[in-house]
């Protein structure tokens, strides 16, 4: 059959292997299986949230509140913005695809990081938009806006802090690129992974109150999947002023977030601690591998998030490194597919990350 040809030159975007295929495929023990592959909170949700979505399992036969206002109310105060000024999606990969379809079509171009985040591109490639990319690994604001004057896209992605790599732009730097750009271009700032960023390194946390106060062409997205541990339940928003908003809108579909997932949402925002606390946890175990790597003599990319990227030497290969983890049980990601010689390590619990390091040295022969 023929399809869309938009679709022809589409990877499908391939996941984090989940814990059962390694099960099937290569028989290791389910006990013996450690996921470190999709940045997920490795200490869980918090048991708040676990109780009131238990307590609400009774209320699954309604459909959800489609205005989701409770939760639009708990964003509204986190943030200090208005309810206009947010949309929620079923994981802010939905948020994505609402502002591509919004933006672009098959004479449009964006502009995105050599290595990001590879939704985006799939994404653009739906509606048959050109996608133009930067160079350095890093974002480089000034390349960014060398390649803005020389394409004009109508759409630009950055991602802060990054993923795969783990680095974040600085947010007065950021401001200044903004102000350059024109307000009929649409700037979607990423921030998946900004609660990190946050606690690190403040002066890499933006605020997407004041983005959106000084910016009407910005849209700023977040996720309750990585530092929130809700990964399962998809749910994520973008917060922009209320023209764009009430664009996305025209493309959300009714009831996109489920009751359960809603009230999750809800009751994670109410408790700061648990994710402080992973937080903190998180950049205590980052120390350690950047000691493990430091004596390997392997690169890290300095992170703001909850994974590590390790750069190997040209003596190793990441995909046979990682098929050699797989095989013993450890997921992690290879970044063989965005041309780096490098596998993304999401950092676990303690437990984890001591397991990791044995069977890296292991499979690596040091
Ligand atoms: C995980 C992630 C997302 C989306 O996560 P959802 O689970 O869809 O909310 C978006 N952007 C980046 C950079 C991510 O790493």
């Amino acid at each position: 059959m023929n399809y869309n040809d938009t679709l022809d030159g589409i990877k499908t975007y391939e996941a984090g292997k989940p814990i059962e295929l390694v099960v099937r495929e290569y028989g290791v023990d389910p006990k013996d299986i450690i996921k470190l592959a999709s940045n997920e909170n490795p200490y869980g949700t918090s048991p708040k949230v676990t109780q009131a979505v238990k307590d609400m399992a009774d209320k699954m036969f309604l459909y959800p509140d489609d205005s989701m206002y409770v939760l639009k109310e708990g964003l509204a105060k986190k943030f200090d913005v208005k309810e206009e000024e947010i949309i929620i999606g079923s994981g802010s990969d939905q948020v994505i695809e609402f502002a591509v379809h919004a933006k672009l079509n098959s004479r449009a171009k964006v502009l995105m990081n050599s290595i990001t985040f590879a939704m985006y591109e799939i994404y653009a490639h739906h509606v048959g938009a050109q996608v133009i990319r930067t160079q350095s690994r890093e974002h480089d604001l000034e390349e960014f806006y060398a390649l803005y004057l020389e394409h004009k896209p109508e759409m630009i992605f950055i991602c802060t802090p990054n993923n795969p790599t783990g680095d974040a732009i600085d947010s007065a730097a950021l401001k200044t690129f903004l102000k350059k750009i024109d307000k009929d271009t649409l700037v979607v700032v990423d921030g998946a992974y900004m609660e990190y960023a946050a606690l690190k390194d403040p002066s890499k946390s933006v605020s997407a109150k004041e983005l959106i106060a000084e910016f009407e062409n910005v849209l700023y997205l977040g996720t309750f999947s990585k530092a929130y541990g809700l990964g399962g339940m998809r749910t994520g928003y973008g917060i922009a002023s209320g023209d764009i908003i009430k664009t996305l809108y025209k493309l959300r579909p009714p009831f996109n977030i489920t009751t359960l997932s809603l009230e999750a949402a809800r009751v994670a925002l109410e408790d700061e601690a648990f994710v402080t606390s992973s937080i903190e946890k998180n950049f205590q175990q980052m120390k350690r591998y950047e000691k493990f790597a430091s004596e390997l003599g392997l690169e890290i990319i300095d992170s703001y998030t909850n994974f590590v990227t390790i750069c190997l030497n040209e003596k190793q290969n990441s995909s046979e490194i990682s098929l050699s983890l797989l095989k013993k049980g450890m997921i992690v990601r290879d970044l063989k597919g965005y041309s780096l010689n490098a596998v993304r390590v999401t950092i676990g619990t303690e437990e984890e990350n001591t397991r990791f390091f044995e069977l890296f040295k292991e499979v690596t022969g040091n």
